[in-house]
C-alpha cells in the first residue's frame, strides 16, 4: 500500500502507458497535426463505435458540447429545460449560456439521477427539451425519459460526462437521445491530458449541425454558412484519447470490482448509506458516492488515516449563488444529499491493499 490512498493519480496511469502514450504524442508532433487530421478523425471513428453510436463529433470540452448541442437543436428562443439540480454547473450554464431557461428537477432518493415523478410534473407548455445527466456514471431511467419525451415532442440530451461505456438496460450511453455529450477533462473515466469533448447522435443533420457549429459555421475554408465559434478537439489531445480508449474498458472493470467490494464489505453499518445499482444499470463508477449523517467528520478521519475523499457536490445547482436569482423551490432529497454525501476513492490506480484500508478505516470509525 502507498503512504497515501489518492482520489485520482494521473500520473500513475502515464507511467504504466508511458511508451504508447509518448509515441503518440511524438507522431502528432512529428505530422504537425494538430488541428483535425487523422488523430481527430480516428479518434472520432473509434469513439463512435464505443458509444455505439453512428457520430461523434470531437469538440474542445465537455461544456462547449452541451452549449453547441444545444444550439443544433434549434429549440425556440427561451423556452424552459430541465435539468437535474444535483450536478456540476456545466449541465445549467450551457442552457443559460445559448439563451434557453433553467429548470431545475429533483433527484431520484436512491440512484441519484434526475426523478422520473419530478421530471413529469415540471413539463408544461415553455419546456423544450430534458439533459438527462448520468450522475456519477449510473445512466438515468432512459427509457422512461424517451417515453416522456415523445408524449411531449421535447428533445433528450445525455450529458454522459461522467459515464463513457455505462449502459441503460444494455444499451451504451451516447447512443440513446437525440444527441449525448461527453468531456475528457483529465480526471473523467476517459481524460485527456487538458480540455476536450465530444457529441455523438445518430442523425446526420446533427452531426453536421454541431460540426458546423464548432468549427465557425463553415462549409469549406472560408465559406461560412452561418457564425458558428472555434471548438475543436486538437490533434495531441485526440492522440492521447486514441490510446487510453483501448485501456478504458480494462480500466472500467476495475472500478466495478472496487465498487463491489466497497459495497459488500460496507454492507450493514447503520449509518452508512451505499449507492444503489438498478437492475439496468451498467454503472461505470465514475464515482462511489456514500451517504453518512456526518459526511465532514468520516472525510476528516480518513483524512487523518491517509485516505483522501472528495465531495460531489457539496451546494445542489439551485442554492449556488449563480442561482439565487431563480429563488427556487426546496428540493427534498438533492437539497439534503448534498450534506450527506462524500466520494470514496475509485479508479485503476487503487491496489487491493488501498481499498482495503479504506474499508478498515471506515468500519473503525463507525465502531468508535
Ligand atoms: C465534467 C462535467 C461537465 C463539463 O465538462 P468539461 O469538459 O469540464 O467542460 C459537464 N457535465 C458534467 C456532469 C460533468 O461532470
Amino acid at each position: 500500500m502507498s503512504n497515501v490512498v489518492k482520489f485520482l493519480d494521473l500520473s500513475s496511469q502515464y507511467l504504466k502507458i508511458k511508451s504508447e502514450i509518448d509515441n503518440a504524442i511524438q507522431s502528432v508532433l512529428e505530422e504537425s497535426a494538430f488541428i483535425k487530421g487523422p488523430h481527430v478523425s480516428e479518434f472520432e471513428s473509434n469513439f463512435s463505435k464505443y458509444c455505439d453510436a453512428e457520430y461523434a463529433v470531437g469538440v474542445g470540452n465537455g461544456t462547449d458540447a452541451l452549449e453547441i448541442a444545444l444550439e443544433a437543436l434549434s429549440l425556440p428562443a427561451e423556452s424552459e429545460v430541465i435539468v437535474p439540480a444535483n450536478s456540476f454547473i456545466a449541465t445549467s450554464e450551457a442552457v443559460t449560456r445559448v439563451g434557453l431557461k433553467v429548470v431545475f428537477c429533483e433527484c431520484d432518493k436512491d440512484n441519484y439521477t434526475i426523478s422520473i415523478k419530478d421530471l413529469k410534473s415540471k413539463i408544461n407548455k415553455n419546456t423544450s427539451a430534458i439533459i438527462a445527466v448520468h450522475l456519477y456514471g449510473h445512466p438515468c431511467d432512459m427509457g422512461q425519459i424517451m417515453d416522456i419525451a415523445s408524449l411531449n415532442k421535447l428533445a433528450v440530451i445525455e450529458d454522459c460526462a461522467q459515464a463513457h461505456g455505462a449502459e441503460f438496460n444494455g444499451r451504451r450511453v451516447g447512443s440513446i437521445a437525440d444527441l449525448s455529450t461527453f468531456s475528457f477533462y483529465p480526471g473523467k473515466n476517459l481524460g485527456a491530458y487538458g480540455d476536450g469533448g465530444a457529441i455523438t447522435t445518430n442523425s446526420k443533420d446533427l452531426e453536421v449541425r454541431c460540426r458546423m457549429i464548432a468549427n465557425h459555421g463553415r462549409v469549406e475554408k472560408y465559406n461560412h454558412k452561418f457564425e458558428g465559434r472555434n471548438s475543436r478537439l486538437d490533434g495531441l489531445q485526440a492522440a492521447v484519447l486514441k490510446v487510453k480508449l483501448k485501456h478504458l474498458d480494462e480500466w472500467t472493470r476495475r472500478r466495478i470490482e472496487i465498487a463491489d467490494f466497497y459495497s459488500s464489505k460496507l454492507e450493514g453499518i447503520q449509518d452508512l448509506v451505499l449507492p444503489k445499482r438498478e437492475s439496468w444499470a451498467r454503472q461505470v463508477y465514475h464515482l462511489f458516492v456514500i451517504r453518512v449523517p456526518d459526511r465532514d467528520a468520516l472525510a476528516e478521519y480518513l483524512r487523518s488515516n491517509g485516505i483522501q475523499t472528495g465531495i460531489h457536490y457539496p451546494i445542489s445547482l439551485p442554492r449556488l449563488d449563480a442561482y439565487k436569482y431563480m429563488n427556487c423551490e426546496s428540493f427534498e432529497y438533492s437539497d439534503r444529499y448534498s450534506h450527506e454525501i462524500i466520494s470514496l476513492p475509485i479508479g485503476e490506480h487503487l491496489s487491493d491493499a488501498d481499498i482495503n484500508h479504506v474499508v478498515v478505516k471506515i468500519k473503525d470509525f463507525f465502531s468508535s
